[in-house]
């Protein structure tokens, strides 16, 4: 029998009263540590049993260290800010929009007071919890009458639901199209209980091809934005207009699916132009939905805009309670709401516009300033270049569209055979920061795209600590 088969790991009653650990059952709770111990020694016992432990690694002393590293990351909330240096702007991975400080302190307020949800306050009746914001889509967007759910995805589903269920969607095959993750236009119409019918084509779509769909079994026609993808050369789509004159000649609603559904011509920032909610609604769409964190710029959310007929019917569907947004997204939507009547100063205030619309010269300017610590934090294997490039708005918005921006291009200065590691390693280590710094690799460089870099001094303080693996 050799010695080290005689180890045994530490009971863990002994080990909860060790004074090794005591400070550990203070700091962090006993039930906590109890829990962390069990984990370190089902971890460790077949190592033990093994004997590929010494004595030393399985005292009191050293376990009660091991399981106070284990107790500083469990703490640590998994829910982490992280420097979105992809160029992407609206990530959906990362978070989309960012909320305005009138939002941030609006989510504050409802958080910590009761408020009236769905309360009237003028009649001391029951209220219902889109009224709180209807007036303001009216007024922004020209709307009768608005629902909100969860998500854009949620709006979609809904409303097929409500309008169209146990009845044929018409919608042209160009338009058929998936956002990403699981949601695709023909699984939500038949989750949604609405038997697609699809006409034209691919790249041509006539309105004869949706006049020749329409029967008594026809319930609604659907128009997407093909918002992610673009269709060009030989194409032909019907205008909204035209397409709501059938509709409404038939006595079909006609539901049109924004997607990114910007409430302004952002033309006139300089960015490229996306349909807005007005012009679907005056077009004659009867349902127009839209996100609330693409362009907008706001909380995760899903607008259901149109004629007070169809919303009222919407709102009646059972659905809708299993949809439906809470007080902090209604309460930051509201507030960002706001901001929009004063476009002059929109901007300044909301901060996806603000980034959106910086300008190239500036973030080259941050580019420039910041090389020399980006360089000096990388050492002499790696060039670092601040560089023109190009961005790109996200979540589906635009996806041909280019922001020109400005970023810091770290290439490995090694052989062509030993780039690719590099890069991944380089990749990790800016991962593994207090604050994850992600950017993203193309052309055997990795590019750290500076149009969302604000918080300067907190990318700065953290540099010294990169740790790139050789
Ligand atoms: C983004 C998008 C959706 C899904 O919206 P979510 O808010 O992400 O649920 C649906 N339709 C279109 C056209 C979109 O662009």
């Amino acid at each position: 029998m050799s010695a080290s088969v005689a180890l045994r790991l530490p009971s863990i009653d002994g080990l909860l009263r060790h004074p090794a650990c005591l400070p550990l059952a203070e700091r962090y709770g006993r039930e906590a540590l109890l829990a962390s111990l069990r984990q370190l020694l089902d971890e460790l016992r077949s190592s033990v049993l093994n004997g590929q432990l010494s004595a030393v690694e399985i005292s009191p002393e050293v376990l009660a260290g091991r399981v106070g590293e284990r107790l500083v990351q469990q703490q640590r909330s998994q829910v982490r800010r992280v420097f979105n240096l992809t160029g992407t702007v609206l990530h959906t991975n990362l978070g989309r929009a960012l909320l305005p400080e009138e939002a941030i302190e609006a989510v504050q307020m409802a958080a910590r007071y009761p408020l009236n949800l769905e309360f009237d306050l003028a009649s001391g009746k029951r209220g219902d919890r889109d009224d709180l914001i209807e007036g303001l889509i009216r007024e922004l967007t020209g709307a009768e009458a608005v629902t909100v759910v969860n998500n854009n995805a949620a709006a979609v589903l809904l409303t097929l639901n409500s309008l169209g269920a146990r009845k044929e969607g018409i919608i042209s095959r160009g338009e058929l199209i998936e956002i990403g993750g699981a949601f695709r236009i023909p699984d939500i119409m038949a989750r949604a209980g609405v038997r697609l019918h699809e006409v034209g084509t691919t790249n041509r779509t006539h309105a004869r091809d949706y006049e020749a769909a329409i029967s008594p079994r026809s319930g609604l026609i659907m128009r997407v934005h093909a918002s992610n993808y673009s269709i060009e050369g030989f194409t032909a789509r019907v205008a909204t207009a035209e397409l709501a004159e059938l509709a409404h000649r038939h006595g079909l609603p006609l539901l049109e699916d924004l997607g990114s559904g910007s409430l302004l011509d952002l033309t006139r920032w300089g960015l490229p132009a996306e349909p807005t909610v007005r012009q679907a609604l005056l077009d004659g769409a009867d349902i127009v939905t839209f996100s609330g964190d693409k362009l907008l710029g706001g909380p995760q959310a899903g607008l259901i805009v149109g004629s007070k007929a169809l919303i009222a019917k919407i709102k009646k569907n059972p659905l809708k309670r299993a949809l439906r947004v809470d007080k902090l997204t209604l309460a930051a939507l509201e507030a960002v709401l706001g901001l929009y009547r004063d476009p002059d100063r929109l901007a300044e205030r909301l901060p996806s516009l603000r980034l959106l619309t910086r300008a190239q010269a500036d973030i080259f300017a941050q580019a420039s300033r910041l090389q020399p610590a980006m360089a000096g934090a990388l050492g002499e294997v790696w060039s670092v270049a601040a560089v023109q490039s190009l961005g790109m708005i996200g979540s589906g918005s635009q996806p041909v569209a280019r922001l020109p921006s400005a970023a810091l291009c770290l290439r490995p200065q090694v052989s062509r055979r030993l780039r690719g590691r590099h890069l991944l390693n380089l990749e990790t280590a800016l991962r593994a920061l207090p604050i994850p710094v992600l950017g993203r690799i193309d052309d055997d460089a990795l590019w750290l795209d500076l149009r969302q870099l604000d918080d300067e001094p907190a990318w700065l303080a953290q540099l010294p600590q990169l740790q790139v693996a050789q």
